[in-house]
């Protein structure tokens, strides 16, 4: 496909550029300032900021360009009409990691059986949002709305644990993303699925798998 990538040059473009041209794709790189001209291309994806992605996207979608969007700490439900009536799509994740998609399968059928959880998300000290889309999408699985701690430390990359406590035991459902290039293959399947998804938007790498 040919790609546009908003945030090339970011920690996560940096490591997922180079992963998408190895399988075949073709990738133009944009940063802030860039004149956003991304007509006729196949794709737009976006690893920015909160801030920028809106625009971003928005853009894409007026030049007939569907999107996959991998920025988190935004709301792309006003988005879901200009996408569906231009029968465009609008895939957004808050990770794209397939270990953490399970781990919030994982918490989601332990809540079942353990009322009281809290869940703790530790990321690299860059990251903008707090807590992290992960974090709310794995509470609103839960449910009961579980307290969230936010960590934000040099030396960490993504990582998140949901501690379930009951009488006597706890169970802790752990994921760590030690490197970027893990977003790569959540990243390409949405590629790959694009266009079998409905006009609009689709939220969560789950619906994929
Ligand atoms: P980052 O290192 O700050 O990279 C963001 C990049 O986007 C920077 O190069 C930034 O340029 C650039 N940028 C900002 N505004 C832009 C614009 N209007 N047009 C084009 N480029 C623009 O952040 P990151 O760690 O790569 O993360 C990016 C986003 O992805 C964050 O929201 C993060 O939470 C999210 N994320 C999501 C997943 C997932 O699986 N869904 C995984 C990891 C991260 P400057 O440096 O000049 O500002």
């Amino acid at each position: 496909m040919k790609l546009a990538f908003f945030g090339a040059e970011g920690k996560v473009g940096r490591a997922l550029v180079p992963v998408l041209e190895r399988a075949g794709h073709e990738v133009r790189g944009f940063e802030i300032g860039d004149e956003i001209d991304v007509r006729g291309l196949d794709a737009a994806v976006d690893f920015t900021s909160p801030d920028a992605a809106p625009d971003n996207v928005r853009t894409a979608l007026d030049q007939g360009v569907s999107c996959v969007v991998g920025t988190t700490g935004w709301d792309p439900q006003p988005l879901h009409d200009v996408a569906a009536n231009a029968g465009l799509r609008l895939f957004v994740a808050p990770n794209f990691s397939i270990g953490a998609v399970l781990m919030m399968r994982f918490a989601q059928a332990a809540a079942v059986y353990f009322p009281r959880a809290e869940i703790i998300e530790l990321h690299n000290e860059s990251k903008k949002d707090a807590p992290s889309g992960t974090a709310r999408t794995t509470a609103g699985l839960i449910g009961r709305d579980p307290v969230i701690h936010s960590v934000r430390l040099p030396g960490l990359v993504a990582h998140q644990e949901v501690l379930f406590g009951g009488e006597g035991e706890l169970l802790t459902i752990r994921h760590d993303t030690t490197a970027r290039e893990s977003f790569a293959p959540g990243v390409l399947l949405a590629l790959d699925h694009l266009a079998e998804l409905p006009p609009g938007l689709t939220v969560g790498l789950d619906s994929l798998l």
